[in-house]
């Protein structure tokens, strides 16, 4: 039953290939999701510059910021109507970019990649977690592991964005437990998220994950606000 999905799937997305090609996201130039022209208008930051400024977490990498307006339009484009799921890729590639621009020497093989996971509402919503999907293809791209399910979202709380700085350490505090430390422990961590905004969410994940026995935690992101 299975294996029969699987084949209906891999038809209907061969049958797509040929009736819909993929065209730049940008552009429309028919080609690849994100051209490569394109792909310079997202100003993949070439300097990583280091953040210590979370209890938790040992530095925060972001591969653009969140004012660019391609960014912003990429990311919506992955996480609302009509989701655009595919937009993973080509997202996952300007974080892999930015590591080879700032950060030569940097081996993902090293760590665990985990995703920071959705509020049960957002999940239920959107019907996937778009840090699961850009957290997969990142893995794929470095060839680092990643381990989806070993956080797990225990609290609905406000949404961060309606709050202030300081309010959103309080309202996302104990919002994770660990569900299986197995695949990080004692392994450093790179946490996944879209957008990075004051860094609440990945510290607050990153302190679950160190006192279930990550070596350390390093936030990655695709954008991070300003503010
Ligand atoms: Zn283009």
């Amino acid at each position: 039953m299975l294996t029969q999905y699987a084949h209906a799937k891999r038809i209907i997305s061969t049958a797509k290939e040929i009736f819909f090609p993929a065209r730049c996201f940008i552009c429309k130039r028919y080609g690849d999701l994100l051209c490569a022209d394109c792909q310079t208008l997202f100003d993949i930051s070439r300097v990583h510059r280091p953040d210590r400024n979370h209890k938790y977490l040992a530095d925060i990498f972001a591969a653009c910021g969140y004012e660019n307006k391609y960014v912003q339009k990429m990311i919506r484009g992955l996480k609302y109507e009509p989701f655009r799921k595919e937009l993973a890729c080509p997202l996952a590639e300007l974080i892999a970019g930015h590591f080879k621009l700032a950060e030569q020497n940097f081996n993902f093989r090293e760590f665990v990649i985990v995703p920071v996971p959705l509020a049960e509402k957002r999940l239920r919503w959107r019907g996937f977690n778009q840090a699961d999907i850009i957290a997969r293809e990142l893995g794929r791209l470095s060839d680092a592991p990643v381990a989806e399910n070993c956080l797990a979202r225990v609290l609905e709380t406000k949404n961060q964005a309606d709050l202030g700085q300081a309010e959103r350490l309080t309202n996302i505090k104990g919002a994770f437990a660990c569900a299986n430390n197995a695949p990080f422990k004692n392994k450093p961590v790179l946490i996944v998220d879209d957008v990075i905004t004051t860094g609440a969410t990945i510290n607050e994940c990153a302190r679950v994950l160190s006192r279930a026995g990550a070596a350390k935690v390093i936030g990655v992101a695709i954008a991070r606000t300003n503010s």
